[in-house]
């Protein structure tokens, strides 16, 4: 039987902090328990925040914490040519269309919607539903660029059938559950940003599947996103991992940490002098 496949997958757009190091611990001592591989993949679609020195200080972090990983780590920005089948495929079945539509533009239709009284629809992360291609001739165009989103009318019909993703309720996968996707809960979502050749939603289910992705261990703050990774994987004939969302870390005050606390981040507590046995322990992870 070949072994199962864990990644940690942060992006560099800041430095880690207490909730990274619980998840790339889950997904290596997962890894580590069943005999299985751990990789690290570095999410930089997001180029306009994604900076050299915070994948460095990645990589600086996780060998502090002991966590050793396969070479060579995948690096999204290195594989922006590997999206385009994907994403011709999509487009090739009418499933998916580009969007001259600006967040102003958008702004002005959603506001223009509630102005007369009724609410516009939001998606599981309380953002405007895309109008969808039908507004398109309410764009303002004023360049040439574009974003390409998936079609969700389109691909809902295309798949025709209920889809589901199975969600363990520990990282050690051993109670698993079905859970019903909704990807019409995101509507329209972007497979191509105007300032990236692929989204993040896009290029991880590829991935998972190009590195044989068995299990994936992330943040509850991504469980509603499933959905549109099922339909995406249903869409393009990939295998489905299975899935656990973990609890996220939050602080005193019971807020949910984020990279823009340089004050939580690993290297600051590293420096205060604070050592990775104690990380472990505190997140109850056996020491060495
Ligand atoms: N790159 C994402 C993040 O840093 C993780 C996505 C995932 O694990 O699927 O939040």
């Amino acid at each position: 039987m070949t072994p199962p496949v864990f990644r940690f997958a942060p992006s560099p757009n800041g430095l880690l902090h207490l909730g990274h190091a619980y998840s790339a611990l889950l997904n290596y001592e997962a890894a580590k328990a069943m005999g299985g591989r751990f990789l690290l993949r570095i999410e930089d679609t997001d180029i306009t925040r994604a900076r050299p020195e915070f994948e460095q200080a990645i990589f600086d972090d996780l060998h502090w914490l002991g966590i050793e990983w396969e070479e060579p780590v995948r690096r999204q920005s290195d594989h922006f040519g590997d999206y385009k089948p994907a994403l011709e495929k999509l487009e090739a079945q009418g499933l998916s269309y580009r969007s001259y539509l600006t967040r102003s533009d958008i702004k002005r239709i959603v506001e223009a919607h509630e102005a007369k009284g009724s609410d516009w629809p939001r998606d599981p992360d309380g953002a405007p539903h895309f109008p969808g291609r039908h507004y398109e001739e309410q764009a303002t165009i004023d360049d040439s660029s574009y974003t390409v989103r998936l079609d969700i009318g389109a691909c809902l019909k295309k798949v025709n059938r209920d889809i589901s993703w199975r969600e363990a309720s520990d990282s050690g996968f051993t109670d698993i559950t079905e859970v019903a996707a909704e990807p019409q809960k995101w509507s329209d979502i972007i497979l191509v940003r105007r300032d990236a050749p692929a989204s993040y939603n896009l290029a991880v289910v590829i991935d998972d599947a190009v590195q044989g992705v068995t299990h994936v261990v992330r943040g509850e703050d991504i469980y509603a996103a499933t959905s549109s990774h099922r339909l995406l994987q249903e869409l393009l004939g990939l295998a489905q991992p299975l899935y656990h969302h973990h609890r996220l870390i939050c602080d005193e005050e019971g807020r949910k940490l984020s990279k823009s606390q340089h004050d939580t981040s690993l290297a600051s507590l590293r420096a205060s002098g604070l050592t990775a046995a104690n990380i472990k322990e505190r997140f109850g992870f056996k020491k060495g």
